[in-house]
């Protein structure tokens, strides 16, 4: 193993080490290679460094570079390396976390890892904090509890309630836990891309006037859209008023509570009854650790305990977990050592750091965008996300929106940064996503130098400009 290890360490190392100049995407030709691999069961073994060659040589280069300083795109990975080394340690003793029991210092930890993340949120006493595979399965883990806890078995005709601007796995929560597609509304926003309040209060009192049960708030704390954060407080207000749950997903914007600035935005995200956060954003994890921080730790107990003959007996205690209690998993992945080690090693003060230079950074170049007379912001990064693109007199949408694909399409192909896409009210906006802890000044710089150039090639060949 020792020699293995080794090996698979200097491909990381030599990985590692050229990140700042490998391509921030590179995707040609590897569809062709991943069809190249389509192959039956293996009879035979291989030796390990072909199998290196292949992953590293090969297979690594055609991809988008999520672990790069360059990645702007969607919303960024992480992938600390002090995460990997934990994995190493947690998949070789391969202890059992699903029950208390089994190893009961091991789940403590995880359990620790969910109590502080509740602590960032202040949430009080009685919380929880679960680790889940990603946000899409805290979306879903925290409707079934609100279902659950709120509605009987029977609850065909409660409504959910949402912006337009909202993550596709919401609706996707609320179908899989049982709920008509037609029961989920989408509520317009307003021209910061926030939840329209007035709207989403008519079409609440609408649907109770028509016998319907209005139930459940999602709001966002940072949309993938364009990072916006809907009015916390006034939707915890509207909630308690209409009697309603509010879940809050924050699974890209909720880790920059640990910064000043974000706390400011995030403000009365406390006062929410379920939240999805994301380490494998905001905590700059690897990929597979996303959260479920419930207020009432019960709800969350009650919709998901379970007994079985064969199993060891469960507690009931706010400090002992056993996780099968509380999640829909019984075996799982020790995932709390990924998070627990690099905040044990590190404390908090480098992430706040770095999660404020990410605020800085967007605002940064927002600045210097607003400098160039061809380029509209159509988004205020909010936190660490900005929308824009090129607005030229005398151009209707569809060739606005044609210039526009041309130019992302001419920034990426520099390869040093990644930038993608979306529309916002049938208009094509170009986004940036400051969010990986590689990402520094000059990465920004770099942006900033081929989005210029990228500007200038695209506007030289359009005769209407
Ligand atoms: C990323 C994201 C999700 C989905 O989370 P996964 O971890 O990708 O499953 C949900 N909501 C928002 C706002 C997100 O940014």
């Amino acid at each position: 193993m020792e020699i293995l290890v080794n090996e698979a360490m200097e491909r990381i190392r030599d990985f590692l080490r050229t990140l700042p100049s490998q391509a921030a995407a590179d995707v040609s030709g590897a569809e062709e290679l991943a069809r190249t691999l389509v192959e039956g069961l293996p009879t035979e073994g291989t030796p390990f460094p072909e199998l290196l060659d292949l992953l590293f040589d090969r297979l690594l280069p055609k991809t988008f570079n999520t672990a790069g300083p360059g990645y702007l795109a969607y919303i960024p990975g992480g992938g600390i390396p002090m995460s990997a080394i934990a994995s190493l340690i947690a998949d070789s003793v391969n202890r059992y976390v699903g029950v208390w029991l089994a190893a009961p210092g091991f789940a403590q930890l995880e359990a620790n890892v969910g109590r502080w993340f509740c602590e960032i949120f202040g949430y009080p006493r009685g919380a929880i904090g679960l680790l889940t595979s990603g946000g899409s399965m805290s979306n879903l883990i925290g409707i079934v509890t609100a279902r659950r806890t709120r509605l009987p078995d029977n609850f065909l005709s409660a409504t959910i309630y949402a912006s337009d601007q909202t993550h596709s796995s919401v609706a996707k929560a609320a179908v899989i836990a049982g709920f008509p597609q037609g029961n989920v509304r989408t509520i317009p926003s307003d021209d910061v891309f926030r939840i329209d309040l007035s709207k989403l209060w008519e079409t609440v009192h609408e649907d109770r006037n028509r016998g319907l049960t209005p139930f459940l708030i999602a709001a966002n704390a940072g949309t993938t859209n364009t990072g916006a954060v809907d009015s916390l407080e006034d939707l915890a207000d509207m909630a308690r008023e209409e009697g309603m749950w509010l879940h809050v997903d924050a699974a890209y914007g909720g880790f920059f509570m640990v910064t000043e600035d974000g706390r400011a935005v995030l403000k009365g995200i406390d006062r929410a009854d379920s939240i999805t956060v994301d380490p494998h954003k905001g905590l700059f994890l690897p990929y597979g650790t996303g959260s479920l921080l419930v207020r009432d730790a019960t709800t969350l107990r009650r919709a998901h305990s379970l007994h079985a003959d064969y199993l060891p007996a469960m507690r009931d205690d706010d400090d002992l977990i056993d996780f099968c209690q509380v999640s829909p998993e019984l075996s799982r992945a020790f995932r709390g050592l990924r998070v627990w080690l690099p905040l044990k090693l590190y404390g908090i003060g480098p992430f706040r750091r770095n999660l404020q230079e990410k605020i800085e950074l967007a605002r940064w170049i927002t600045n210097q965008l607003k400098q160039i007379d061809e380029i509209e912001i159509v988004a205020e990064p909010q936190l660490s996300l900005l929308a824009f693109r090129i607005k030229l007199p005398g151009l209707d949408e569809e060739a606005l929106n044609r210039i526009n694909r041309r130019f992302l399409d001419a920034i990426n192909a520099r390869k040093r940064v990644y930038l993608t896409s979306t529309r916002l009210g049938g208009r094509f906006v170009i986004r940036i996503c400051v969010l990986s802890f590689r990402t520094h000044m000059d990465r920004m710089q770099m942006a900033l130098d081929d989005i210029r150039a990228a500007l200038n090639e695209v506007i030289s060949r359009d005769p209407h400009a």
